[in-house]
């Protein structure tokens, strides 16, 4: 007889999923050397001051918890976020010098 009601209702989170397309960047050749993630996809940081034969890639994760650090790597180095992937050499040269022309109209 007492068949309970139908308990707390599991309102199951409707995952919709989203049409934004999120372009994330794969930098392909690019190594996390933190968590080792290969190729870092999404924002690749990079360290500036870690140069030549100890450049350090970040991926976005690794990153915002800033533990990782290394004989001469210290988190107190500055990164830049490498939003885009970089292309082939020969490729690159010619589309940075068109995207140089259109960002100076956005100046
Ligand atoms: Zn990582
Ligand atoms: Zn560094």
């Amino acid at each position: 007889m007492g068949e309970p009601d139908v308990g707390p209702s599991t309102s199951s989170a409707h995952l919709q999923t989203p049409a934004l397309r999120s372009a994330k960047a794969v930098h392909l050749g690019y190594q996390c050397d933190s968590c080792l993630a290969e190729p870092i996809v999404g924002i690749r940081w990079h360290c500036l001051e870690c140069r030549g034969a100890f450049t350090v890639d970040l991926c976005d994760e690794c990153r915002e918890e800033g533990t990782f650090e290394t004989e001469r790597h210290r988190d107190t180095h500055s990164f830049q976020a490498r939003r885009e992937a970089e292309m082939e050499p020969y490729y690159a040269n010619e589309v940075a010098s068109m995207a140089l022309r259109e960002y100076s109209y956005l100046a």
